[in-house]
């Protein structure tokens, strides 16, 4: 893989040092002094935490938020949680993932044509950010997707991702309102950038426990995108 770009580079260190959202930052760092019983051994990530993948991807991954336990912990998008436990064996096969488990940032795993991010970059109480956190952590989403200069295709695993990315293209003048494009697992769209925009419920355990979401459907979305993307299957 690739190492980052100046630019990639500037906007990951951007994000780790970022402290716009007061209440995100002391749950982030509560959380990280409190840790779950099973990690007590661990020392807790507890920033905001940066994208991740290869800088000369395709495809840009959008979920909501790091987990508390998950990326607040390992430093990492999916990594060490069962979101992560879910997405990356199916990325694997599809072969934009070098390993199929994410368990900590130097468990070696690379990404091959993609890069995972997320509209908000600390774990927020609930899995439920405010709109103003949303809103204040666009920016670094827009430095990202403007140093990625290759993705061709974005997939929002979730509503608030798919929401969050909208918002961005409303900003950006690329799109004029988001009424036009509705959230759907499976939904597709060509924007007026080019990109394709692809939908996808979120790899929660509250998805996948209750069969909302299986390993058909996610994988389904995820070979689209690779033929979208122009990679061979
Ligand atoms: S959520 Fe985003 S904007 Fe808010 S403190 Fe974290 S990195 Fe900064």
């Amino acid at each position: 893989m690739p190492a980052l770009s100046p630019s990639l580079n500037v906007v990951t260190d951007a994000i780790v040092k970022c402290d716009r959202c007061p209440r995100l930052r002391a749950y982030c760092e509560d959380i990280g002094q409190v840790r779950r019983r099973a990690y007590l051994d661990q020392t807790y990530w507890a920033k905001p935490v940066p994208g991740f993948g290869d800088p000369r991807a395709r495809v840009l991954i959008l979920g909501l938020a790091p987990g508390a336990h998950g990326a607040n912990r390992t430093g990492r998008p999916f990594t060490g949680d069962g979101s992560g436990d879910f997405m990356y064996p199916i990325l694997h096969d599809l072969g934009f993932a070098s390993k199929p488990r994410a368990t900590h940032r130097d468990d070696g795993l690379k990404l091959r044509g993609a890069w995972i991010a997320s509209v908000v970059r600390c774990a927020p109480p609930g899995d439920k950010p405010a709109p103003d956190e949303i809103r204040a952590c666009a920016s670094h989403l827009a430095a990202e997707l403007a140093a990625l200069r290759r993705i061709r295709v974005v997939v929002c695993l979730g509503r608030i991702a798919w929401d969050g990315y909208l918002a961005q293209l409303v900003s950006a003048g690329v799109i004029a309102r988001r009424s036009a494009y509705s959230f759907a697992h499976g939904a597709e769209y060509i924007l007026p950038n080019r990109l394709h925009l692809l939908g996808c419920y979120h790899p929660s355990l509250r998805n996948t426990n209750t069969g909302r979401l299986d390993k058909v459907m996610f994988a389904r979305v995820f070979v689209r995108a690779s033929e979208l993307a122009g990679f061979e299957g």
